[in-house]
């Protein structure tokens, strides 16, 4: 995981993004598994109370952690 990775971000591509975006609060290797990405998005939402989800950034080759803006 780098923080390197973490900022806004906007996936037209992804279904799961909120319209108007989010912001990359964690990323893991592409060469991993996607598992480590999806823990985290859960714990997050379950620690901070705001939806986040987890997606494969292929222009980062990173399965990102997304918070959702309120
Ligand atoms: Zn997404």
């Amino acid at each position: 995981m780098s923080d390197t990775l973490t900022g806004p971000v906007a996936t037209a591509a992804c279904r799961l993004c909120p319209p108007r975006g989010g912001v990359v609060v964690a990323a893991y290797s592409g060469d991993g598994p996607a598992r480590p990405a999806g823990h985290r998005a859960r714990e997050e939402s379950a620690t901070t109370g705001v939806p986040h989800h987890d997606h494969y950034d292929p222009v980062l080759d990173a399965f990102v952690v997304v918070r959702h803006h309120p």
